[in-house]
């Protein structure tokens, strides 16, 4: 069967939208959901793109369907949407990757499952049936409750939109960052808003330990479909945590499984753990790149702006008067984390409480001594600086000076890779307390260091001696 002239200009133009798409979705993504596509026809202004399954429509409908028509109207302004069709017979296509046929069987097998949810859609409003399960949301910790600053306002954005939205859009959602920065708290916001929106909806919020406790007992009382049955009639399922599940691999099979059920059936899927996806360790490279396929969202370190800002919230919220060289001494000092934060403001309000002493800097020092000294071992670049200097003996003024000559330059360089090492300071941060370089000046820097570590032993014994006093 020849190709006819506008269908070749049809498969010319796909070919350009779907590499377009390639760029912006990653090469896993793209495999999974874009490869398999075909394109069908154009049939008055609409073009319509063929996927094997419903399973696959919904995919690409909740996620590329804008961005497709978007690419597509580009290409040829004639089109103005673009639709997607089911084509079973693309099934057997070779270019149809394997572990899409798998879901694809996972599918049929579960159509019983999708059936009943279907039922259930008006019927019942049991969203805490699952309360067995489900642990308990925590009342203190909604979206109003959430200060938003530089370091979370992308995963906050993402949160709420995954909560407002009538239909799956990333699918799942997956949060990530260090421990106490919030991402326990922006999932239970999420089941809050959920809930108040359509009391209706089953929302299922647990730690992955206490899904992988329940698979295994589970396993052991022989009671697998139940489990499973569980979890796959839930409309929102968040596991929190889900580094844990790495290495465990009967659990990774079984969580693996309950999340393709879910995702074909529609349903959302929140997720949260301490590293992206791609670094989860111990974890499958089919799971990690299904994980990859939604939205993925971090959470990054406080800043002090934001760290300012939380206290005075919560201060407030304690109907607490906090002086303002405390909240910024605070803000300073208590830069681990969130959860320290507020620990620290609740035992300084709680001791000024219960003693009835005036909360002033010098009281608060005095409450938090050992937790500020914990804070304090942190090295200072000025002080790397000048332990450098000494043990290479040149002057303290040479870390900031322009000179270039080499025995100046190496222990610079060196220093700049302790500053980098010992300290939280980021690259241009470092360059301005060495004279104002920029940032890829420290860059090179620690690179060189590292180098030369490599090739030269009495060197890197140098550094590494440096290193550990600065430390000890
Ligand atoms: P994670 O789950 O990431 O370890 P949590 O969500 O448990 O962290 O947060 C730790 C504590 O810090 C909680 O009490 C939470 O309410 C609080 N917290 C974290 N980030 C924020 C924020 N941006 N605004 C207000 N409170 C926050
Ligand atoms: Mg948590």
């Amino acid at each position: 069967m020849g190709m006819s002239s506008e269908d070749k200009g049809l498969q010319e133009q796909w070919l350009r939208v779907s590499n377009t798409l390639k760029t912006e979705i990653g090469e896993t993504a793209f495999e999974n959901w874009v490869r398999p596509i075909k394109a069908f026809d154009v049939r008055n202004s609409e073009v319509r793109l063929a996927v094997p399954s419903r399973f696959m429509r919904d995919w690409v409908v909740a996620n590329y369907i804008d961005r497709l028509k978007d690419l597509w109207t580009r290409e040829n302004n004639v089109v103005n949407s673009v639709d997607v069709i089911i084509q079973p017979s693309l099934k057997n296509q070779p270019h149809v990757s394997r572990e899409y046929n798998n879901i694809d069987k996972k599918n049929d097998l579960d159509a019983k499952v999708v059936v009943k949810s279907d039922q259930k859609e008006k019927a019942t409003p049991p969203h805490i049936s699952d309360s067995q399960i489900s642990a308990p949301l925590d009342g203190r910790f909604k979206f109003d409750q959430f200060v938003v600053g530089k370091p979370n306002e992308f995963a906050y954005a993402a949160a709420r939109r995954v909560a407002q939205a009538s239909s799956v859009f990333f699918n799942p959602l997956f949060l990530y960052g260090g421990v106490g920065l919030g991402k326990t708290h922006l999932m239970n916001a999420i089941a809050w808003e959920i809930l108040e929106r359509d009391p209706a909806r089953t929302v299922m919020y647990l730690s992955a330990e206490k899904f992988m406790y329940r698979f295994v007992r589970a396993l052991r009382e022989k009671n697998t479909v139940d489990f499973k049955e569980q979890f796959r009639s839930v409309d929102v399922l968040m596991i929190d945590d889900v580094q844990f599940i790495g290495g465990r691999d009967a659990t990774q099979e079984e969580f693996f499984h309950t999340f393709n059920a879910l995702v074909d059936q529609g349903r959302q899927i929140i997720l949260s753990a301490d590293k992206s996806p791609s670094d989860l360790e111990g974890v499958e490279e089919r799971l990690k790149s299904r994980l990859n396929c939604g939205l993925v969202a971090d959470i990054h370190a406080t800043t002090y702006e934001l760290r300012l800002a939380i206290l005075e919230t919560k201060a407030e919220k304690m109907k607490l008067e906090v002086p303002r060289n405390v909240v910024e001494f605070l803000a300073h000092r208590i830069t681990s984390n969130v959860r320290e934060l507020e620990g620290a403001l609740n035992r300084v309000a709680a001791h000024t409480q219960l003693v009835g002493r005036d909360l002033t800097l010098e009281t608060t020092q005095d409450i938090l001594h050992d937790l500020l000294r914990s804070n304090d071992r942190k090295v200072t670049i000025e002080e790397i600086q000048k332990s450098v200097a000494e043990h290479f003996n040149i002057r303290i003024s040479d870390m900031h000076s322009a000179r270039r000559a080499r025995s100046v330059a190496r222990p610079r360089q060196v220093a700049m890779y302790l500053s980098k090492q010992l300290t939280s300071r980021s690259l241009p941060e470092i360059g301005r307390k060495f004279g104002g370089r920029d940032h890829t000046t420290v860059m090179h820097a620690v690179k060189k260091v590292d180098e030369l570590c490599d090739h030269d032993n009495s060197f890197a014994e140098d550094v590494d001696l440096l290193k550990r006093m600065l430390e000890g």
